[in-house]
């Protein structure tokens, strides 16, 4: 069955509500849907009212018709590897009638728009493009002594040393390019993005690797690291 968009509404939880159930806050609606997710098992399509309810949730997802298809025959919950190095987490997946499926954020739908900023896609697609970089550094100091604490690293974020954040080494590179992030065209993998333009990603790539100077350290240490020197 094909189910039409349901058009982006300010506060939506609020004045629309959810198969007419009304969520007072977008955090209230959040941990109601994390706590269907959580409760799910991995890969078992989702029986009602759970299912019903995702499904209202992801028709204001922006690319919902994309996403949809033939039209969804299931909703699953999967462990969805994380993006280079870290933590996996659950995330939704779409069955479709062809049997295809993709994956699809129910993070999108509650942003202004039901989409994330386009400035916001092109970063995920940069960090996603530079992946194979920053794990590398993880496998190589991964077990040594953190640069911030001294403790021994067993887990830990690959942090880009201030100021050559990634951002500020993805403005460089763009101004290399003469280009501007509206000009990078992003193509959705789902929850990953990457660059449609591989000539651009390549480019990117080498750029990072020259001149990214990286380190790892305990996950969040770059946010207090951050705060520090503000
Ligand atoms: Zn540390």
């Amino acid at each position: 069955m094909i189910l039409s968009a349901i058009p982006y509404a300010p506060k939506w939880w609020k004045t629309e509500g959810v198969l007419g159930e009304i969520f007072p806050t977008q955090h209230a609606l959040k941990l109601r849907i994390r706590e269907i997710i959580a409760r799910s098992e991995f890969d078992v399509p989702l029986g009602d009212p759970s299912r019903a309810f995702l499904v209202e949730v992801l028709r204001r997802h922006h690319d919902w018709l994309a996403k949809q298809g033939e039209g969804v025959v299931s909703v699953v919950v999967r462990l969805n590897p994380p993006p280079g190095f870290g933590t996996a987490t659950r995330g939704l997946w779409l069955i479709r009638a062809d049997a295809t499926e993709v994956d699809i954020s129910w993070v999108t739908p509650l942003q202004a728009g039901g989409k994330s900023t386009a400035k916001k896609d092109v970063a995920l697609a940069a960090r996603k493009e530079v992946a194979d970089q920053t794990r590398a550094v993880f496998e190589r100091l991964r077990g040594t002594e953190c640069p911030i604490c001294s403790k021994p690293l067993f887990s830990g974020h690959v942090d880009h040393i201030a100021p050559d954040t990634l951002d500020r080494l993805l403005a460089d590179w763009l101004t290399q390019e003469g280009l501007s992030l509206q000009d990078i065209e992003v193509a959705d993998l789902g929850v990953e993005n990457a660059f449609a333009d591989r000539d651009l990603a390549a480019s990117w790539s080498r750029y990072h690797l020259a001149n990214a100077k990286l380190r790892l350290i305990h996950p969040g240490e770059n946010l207090s690291v951050a705060r520090l020197k503000t």
